[in-house]
């Protein structure tokens, strides 16, 4: 006979959903807590001093409301104590950031980073930089986790790079790097920098609220984060979303992953340069070099930030048509690509994209910035403690 949830089990949940909704909208008064939890006064008092006994939450009077009644008490985040070591390894800079509970970004450091550099060169510059970052600690601090956001394909089951077309990597283990160099008995999860930062954008960014989003970021190449019914897509072994390798010219151009004309090869970053002129060029700063030189009436500039922004539209256009998405971000480059060409984005997407599907569909770009990837892999880490806040304090 199978039976229900015990009375622990419930209590453990419970714990977890009121953390979460602190972790996720800050400061909260009893009263709300109430409300959006769907549980009475009591349990939510209990609850709380559970949380407050373990050091994750505080409760305090809060700020004047010049209502009358005795005010509800406010539960905050315990943010300065309690935290998770985020990493961003993009194609030319590595992050390092300390971020507290309620999704603050805390402390930073970023290093350049020279193509090529392998998982095991980048793990020990990563833990240098967390290491400065200790000095800061305080005495009581609690780091939860460790969480990474990598461009690449990741295995979801143990976090192993095994392909980043951009870096060179294949089948590097930066999570088990990183776990040996910083030397703290901490788990580190492994993401791709689009889930990642999609993963971040749904939870306190510019899909909030928002069940079904597609956040496309750019650097060398593309590739999405797909939120389908408030989840996050990742396919059997999490390597889905690499939509900068869908094919769209037969016998293009060739890509970093192999192939030929694969859609990123029109709008990444060889792309855009390509058809610049400007073959010889490479990294972010020259793809911004060639907006701002379309910006100024440079003509082959013009042209080449049109034909990306039409490829881009139609890329998403497709995408648009497979998952009724009602937002689509445009985070990285392709946030630069959007804002210089977004006429010929949206022109591209209202001709291919069907009217059922348009219907509701918002094109923003990420309201974290380049944030999004350290917040992101932070939530990676807070998931666990989310999950069974008492276990994990
Ligand atoms: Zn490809």
């Amino acid at each position: 006979m199978r039976v229900g949830p015990s009375q622990d089990e419930i209590r453990r949940q419970n714990l977890g959903a009121l953390l979460r909704y602190v972790h996720v909208h800050g400061a909260t008064t009893r009263a709300e807590l109430t409300t959006a939890l769907g549980l009475n006064r009591s349990t939510i008092g209990a609850l709380t001093a559970d949380l407050a006994a373990a050091g994750l939450v505080t409760e305090g009077a809060p700020k004047e409301t010049g209502r009358a009644g005795r005010p509800s008490l406010v539960v905050r985040p315990e943010s300065d104590r309690v935290f998770a070591y985020a990493y961003s390894i993009e194609v030319d800079r590595l992050r390092a950031a300390r971020v507290g509970l309620g999704g603050a970004v805390i402390d930073r450091r970023e290093l350049d980073r020279p193509r090529g550099l392998t998982a095991a060169e980048a793990a020990p510059l990563l833990a240098g930089a967390v290491k400065e970052m200790r000095q800061a600690l305080p005495e009581d601090a609690l780091c939860v986790g460790a969480g990474v956001a990598v461009c690449g394909m990741v295995r979801r089951d143990d976090g192993l790079v095994r392909l980043g077309p951009t870096t060179g990597w294949v089948d590097e283990p930066i999570g088990t790097a990183l776990g040996t160099e910083l030397g703290v008995d901490v788990p580190v999860t492994v993401g791709n920098v689009a889930d990642v930062a999609a993963f971040a954008e749904h939870a306190r960014g510019a899909a909030a609220g928002c069940d079904n989003v597609i956040y496309l970021y750019g650097d060398v190449g593309v590739g999405a984060g797909i939120i389908a019914a408030g989840r996050r897509l990742t396919g059997h072994g999490g390597y889905s979303g690499e939509v900068g390798h869908m094919v769209v010219v037969r016998d293009g151009a060739r890509c970093e992953c192999g192939n030929r004309g694969c859609w990123e090869t029109e709008i990444g970053e060889h792309g855009l340069l390509r058809a610049a002129g400007r073959s010889d060029a490479r990294g972010r700063e020259a793809m911004l070099a060639v907006f701002d030189a379309a910006d100024r009436g440079d003509a082959r500039a013009q042209i080449a930030v049109r034909q990306a922004g039409d490829w881009l539209g139609f890329g998403v256009a497709n995408l648009v048509n497979i998952f009724n998405p009602e937002m689509v971000i445009f985070g990285g480059t392709m946030r630069d690509l959007y804002l210089a060409a977004a006429a010929q984005v949206r022109s591209r997407l209202n001709s291919n994209g069907l009217p059922a599907c348009l219907e509701h569909v918002r094109l923003r770009t990420p309201k974290l910035g380049e944030d999004a990837p350290l917040v992101g892999a932070a939530e990676l880490a807070f998931d666990r403690l989310l999950a069974d806040p008492l276990d994990v304090s």
